[in-house]
C-alpha cells in the first residue's frame, strides 16, 4: 500500500513489525518474527550486520568470566549457544581454551572456577575442564614465561558473527520480511490515541538516494545495539547504556590450534583466538561517549594488546599482526565500575511502562552468544502486545546453508578452481556453496580468482551481490572476509569493482568512490598497527 501522509511524504506498506537495526539481534528478531507469520519490515542505516555484530570476538560461549559476577549471562550464553551450534553448524566451530595459571593457590581457585563452569558448559555440548602440567603446558606454548606452571583448559565455540547475521536475514526474507539496508529511521511517528501516545510507524531516508518514506505498523522494534540510546532519546525514550569500545588485532595466520585466555597488564582476561585461517587477539574494554561512526581504533589500543602478546607468548608478536577490527558494546548501564566490570546481561524495555508511550520497544545489552534469546523474547513481548499466538520456532529450526552436503562429491567445479576452496565456502554459506557450484558449471567464466590471499572467486562475489544484499566493495569484504587479515591490493580491489560493476551497472566514477573508500577503511584498520610497529620494531 501507498499513500501520501499529511506531511507529504509517501508511506509504504502496512507492517505488524519494523524492526530498526540489522545487526544481530535485529535480524534474530526479524526471523523469529517472521516465522511466527508477522508482516515485517527490517531497516538498517548501514550495510547489515556492519555494526557491533561485525566487531565481536566471535565466541559463542558461556561468558566463564562472567561466572562469579553474572551467572545468569553464563548460564543463559552457554543454553542458547547450544542452540546456535544446533541451527547454524557449518558456522560454528570449537575452540579449546587454555588458561595457564601462575601460582599453586591460584590453581586451587581456578579448579574450583571451572568445576562450577563445568555444569554450565554441558548445554554447549562443551567437554569438561582438564589440568595441564607445567611440561604439557610448555609443550604447547614454548616461550611462556616460566612464572607459569600449570594451566586449566576448558572449551568454547567460534563463529562467523557476521555470516550469522545474513543466515538469519536469509531466512527473515524467505519468509516474507522485507529487509532494506542503507535506511536510516530518522524518527518515531507517534499518534495520541485515547490520550495514550503510541508510535504508529517510521521516518527514514534512503541513504543511498535521498529519499524520504514514511512506513506504518503496529510496532516497532529499537534494536540498534550501541545507539540505541541515542536513538531512543531523539524520540524522547529511555534506553540507559553505558557503551564501550573494543578492539581486536588480528595475526595473518591460524598460529594456534587452540585459544589462550590469559591476563592483560592491567588483570583483565583477553583472549588469543583461532578464527578460521586467521588468529585474532582481544580484546579492549573501554568507556565510549562517541557515535559509534566516530569509534577508531588508537596506538594505545593496539599497544596494550602487542604487550599482552608480548608477555604469554613472544613468538606471536614476530608474526606481526597485520590489521585491527573494533566496536562498541551495548553495554547496560552501571556506575562505580570498571567497564569490564558492567553486567553482559539484556534488558527488553517496554516503552508504555517505562515512557509511557505504547507500540514500541527496545532490546539492549546481551551478547551475540544470547541474540536467539534475546530475540525471542522481544519477539513474545511483541505477539502479546499484538494479541497474537504462535510459538518460537528458532531454537529448532535450522538457519538457509546448515544442512549437511558432500563436498568432496558435490563440488568437482570448485575443486578444480582450488582444492580448499568448497571447504573455505561451505564454512561461510553452508549447503548454498552449492549455489556457486551450479554458478561455475553454467558460466565458466565465475571461476576467475579475484584475490589469490582469500581465494574471492567472481562466483562468491555474484552470490553475495545476488543473494545477500551486498552492493557496496566493503559489503563485500564483510560478507567474504576478504581483506580481514591483509591490506587489499588496489588491482584486486579494481578486479572485484569489475565484475560488481558490471553485476549492479556502476560507472567508472562509482569505481573510484569504491576503492577510495575501501582504501580509507583499510587505512583506519592498519595505522595504528603501523605507528605501533615503526615505534616499536
Ligand atoms: C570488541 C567486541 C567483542 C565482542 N565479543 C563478543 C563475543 O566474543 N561473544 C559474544 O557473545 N558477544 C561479543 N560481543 C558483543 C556482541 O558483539 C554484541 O552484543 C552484539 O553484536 C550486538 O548486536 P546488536 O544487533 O544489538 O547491535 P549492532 O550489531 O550494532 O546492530 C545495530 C544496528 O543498528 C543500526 N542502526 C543504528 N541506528 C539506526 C537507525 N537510526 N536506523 C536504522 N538502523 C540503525 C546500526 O547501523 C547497526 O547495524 C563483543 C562486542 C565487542 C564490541
Amino acid at each position: 500500500m501507498t499513500n501520501v501522509s499529511k506531511t507529504g511524504l509517501k508511506t509504504m506498506g502496512e507492517f505488524d513489525l519494523i524492526v530498526v537495526g540489522g545487526g544481530i539481534n535485529g535480524a534474530g528478531i526479524a526471523r523469529d518474527a517472521a516465522l511466527r507469520g508477522l508482516r515485517v519490515l527490517l531497516l538498517e542505516k548501514h550495510d547489515f550486520g556492519s555494526g557491533t555484530s561485525n566487531a565481536s570476538t566471535g565466541f559463542i560461549h558461556g561468558g566463564a568470566r562472567y561466572l562469579l559476577s553474572d551467572l545468569g549471562t553464563t548460564r543463559a550464553s552457554c543454553i542458547d549457544s547450544g542452540h546456535i551450534r544446533h541451527i547454524a553448524p557449518h558456522l560454528a566451530f570449537r575452540i579449546p581454551v587454555v588458561y595457564p595459571v601462575e601460582r599453586p593457590f591460584q590453581g586451587l581457585l581456578v579448579e574450583s572456577f571451572f568445576s562450577a563452569y563445568d555444569h554450565y558448559s554441558k548445554y554447549k555440548d562443551g567437554k569438561a575442564h582438564c589440568w595441564l602440567t607445567a611440561k604439557e603446558l610448555r609443550t604447547l606454548i614454548p616461550d611462556i614465561p616460566a612464572d607459569y606452571n600449570g594451566a586449566a583448559t576448558f572449551d568454547e565455540w567460534g563463529v562467523h558473527a557476521h555470516r550469522l547475521v545474513i543466515a538469519n536475514l536469509r531466512d527473515a526474507a524467505v519468509h516474507g520480511a522485507q529487509l532494506h539496508s542503507y535506511t536510516e529511521v530518522l524518527r518515531f511517528l507517534v499518534e495520541e490515541q485515547k490520550g495514550q501516545k503510541r508510535v504508529v510507524g517510521v521516518e527514514a531516508v534512503n541513504r543511498l538516494t535521498g529519499e524520504h518514506v514514511q512506513y506504518r505498523a503496529n510496532m516497532v522494534c529499537n534494536a540498534t545495539g550501541p545507539w540505541s540510546m541515542d536513538f531512543a532519546a531523539r524520540n524522547d525514550l529511555n534506553v540507559p547504556l553505558r557503551p564501550a569500545k573494543g578492539i581486536h588485532v588480528v595475526i595473518p595466520r591460524r598460529v594456534l590450534p587452540f585459544g589462550i585466555m590469559f591476563k592483560a597488564i592491567d588483570g583483565r582476561l583477553i583472549f588469543i583466538v583461532p578464527h578460521g585461517d586467521v588468529t585474532i587477539v582481544g580484546t579492549t574494554d573501554d568507556d565510549s561517549f562517541e557515535t559509534p561512526e566516530q569509534v577508531v581504533p588508537t596506538y594505545d589500543d593496539v599497544a596494550y594488546l602487542c604487550e599482552g602478546l608480548q608477555h604469554i607468548c613472544p613468538s606471536l608478536l614476530t608474526e606481526r599482526p597485520t590489521m585491527t577490527y573494533w566496536g562498541v558494546r551495548p553495554t547496560l548501564y552501571g556506575r562505580n565500575c570498571y567497564e569490564d566490570d558492567l553486567s553482559r546481561e539484556h534488558h527488553l524495555f517496554d516503552h508504555a511502562k517505562t515512557d509511557r508511550v505504547e507500540g514500541v520497544v527496545s532490546i539492549a545489552g546481551g551478547k551475540l552468544a544470547t541474540y536467539r534469546v534475546m530475540s525471542e523474547e522481544t519477539t513474545n513481548l511483541i505477539m502479546q502486545k499484538l494479541g497474537k499466538q504462535a510459538p518460537c520456532q528458532t531454537a529448532e529450526r535450522l538457519l538457509p546453508g546448515a544442512e549437511a552436503v558432500d563436498l568432496a562429491y558435490d563440488c568437482r567445479s570448485l575443486q578444480q578452481i582450488n582444492s580448499r576452496l568448497p571447504k573455505l565456502l561451505y564454512h561461510r554459506y553452508g549447503s548454498d556453496v552449492r549455489v556457486m557450484e551450479t554458478m561455475v558449471e553454467e558460466n565458466p567464466n565465475l571461476a576467475i580468482v579475484l584475490d589469490e590471499t582469500t581465494l574471492l572467486t567472481a562466483a562468491e562475489l555474484c552470490y553475495v551481490i545476488r543473494h545477500e544484499w551486498a552492493t557496496t566493495l566493503l559489503d563485500v569484504s564483510r560478507r567474504t572476509q576478504w581483506g580481514i587479515s591483509h591490506r587489499i591490493t588496489t588491482e584486486a580491489a579494481s578486479r572485484v569493482c569489475r565484475v560488481m560493476g558490471e553485476e549492479l551497472g556502476w560507472d567508472s566514477e562509482q569505481h573510484t568512490v569504491e576503492i577510495r573508500r575501501l582504501t580509507d577503511f583499510q587505512e583506519l584498520a592498519i595505522q595504528p598497527l603501523s605507528a605501533w610497529r615503526s615505534y616499536n620494531e
